[in-house]
């Protein structure tokens, strides 16, 4: 599987844009989570992010782009 720091242009311009509006819009970077699996893999990346992701009142998992859990509609931003 190859990830965008593989490339020579890591971060290049379009994944700059991207991640601003993810920090922006939903509080998490896809640069750093692309450090992160650069780092310690992605079997770990995973890991983190099912703990993350996963909404602390029903369990379910829950959107990056939503603030409210579509099963229980509990709030978080
Ligand atoms: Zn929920």
């Amino acid at each position: 599987m190859e990830y965008c720091f593989n490339c020579g242009s890591f971060p290049c311009a379009t994944l700059n844009h991207l991640d601003k509006r993810y920090r922006t819009k939903y509080g998490m970077s896809v640069i750093d989570n692309l450090e992160s699996i650069r780092k310690f893999g992605i079997r770990h990346f995973i890991r983190s992010e099912k703990e993350k992701w996963i909404c602390p009142r029903c369990g379910e998992v829950v959107c990056v782009h939503k603030s409210q859990c579509v099963f229980c509609q509990h709030r978080w931003r």
